[in-house]
């Protein structure tokens, strides 16, 4: 998963993106000032925005009614200062899908982005199966018909991508996009391999193939099962 970070607190800044990235592994572009968020939030590639108020340029506020006027439904949560404007009844209203008083708890705003990402693709349950593959986003563990399934950060990361989007065919582009930052066309090359471990262990010993490669399309977790389990 990819998540934009708007705060122009450098310090802070670092520590939650290095918290998001060490933790959950997600990847993490960092915007200074109101309208280089502007501009970046707009692109689809994130699953989340995590948006300061007080900003330099453009306010979180004004970033925020202006994104959801475009049409932009990426999950934000906001981050607030005590004593800045707007109530929190505002910040809902403009479209903001949670929020977070400074100064926080870092694991609780972990848990906050993961619950938010979650739901903004339609799953509520932190556990999700699809044709015998169990992704406990909590543990990032994996099982496949039972069997634990040992993934390197990873092939596990695209794995919970794919396991988030079960009916849909995901080009390598948008693989690529989701789960690096914005250098990911430097690791077009490589993705495919972890693909291709990934299938690997999943199917070990299962005698039944996971991941679908559609020539030029991209990849799917093949359908068979999906919603039987879930
Ligand atoms: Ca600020």
């Amino acid at each position: 998963m990819r998540v934009l970070l708007v705060e122009d607190e450098v310090r802070l800044a670092e520590n939650v993106a290095n918290a998001l990235r060490d933790g959950p592994g997600f990847a993490v572009d960092c915007a200074e000032d109101g309208a280089t968020g502007a501009h970046l939030a707009s692109d689809p590639c994130y699953d989340l925005i995590v948006l300061d108020l007080m900003l330099p340029g453009m306010d979180g506020l004004s970033l925020l009614k202006r994104l959801r006027a475009r049409g932009v439904a990426t999950p934000v949560l906001i981050l607030t200062a005590r004593n800045e404007a707007g109530s929190v009844v505002e910040l809902l209203n403009a479209g903001a899908d949670d929020y977070l008083g400074k100064p926080f708890d870092l694991g609780e705003l972990i848990a906050r982005v993961k619950a938010l990402i979650r739901r903004g693709k339609g799953a509520a349950h932190p556990t999700l199966r699809v044709a015998g593959i169990e992704v406990n986003t909590l543990e990032q563990s994996v099982t496949r018909a039972g069997r634990h399934v040992d993934l390197s950060p990873m092939e596990y990361r695209i794995l919970e991508y794919l396991i988030h989007r079960p009916r849909a065919t995901v080009s390598k582009r948008e693989l690529l996009e989701h789960l690096y930052d914005y250098n990911w066309e430097h690791h077009s090359n490589v993705i495919e391999a972890h693909i291709s471990n990934l299938r690997r262990k999943l199917d070990a010993g299962t005698g039944a193939a996971s991941i679908e490669t559609l020539r030029g399309r991209g990849y799917r977790l093949l359908p068979e099962g999906i919603g039987s389990d879930s």
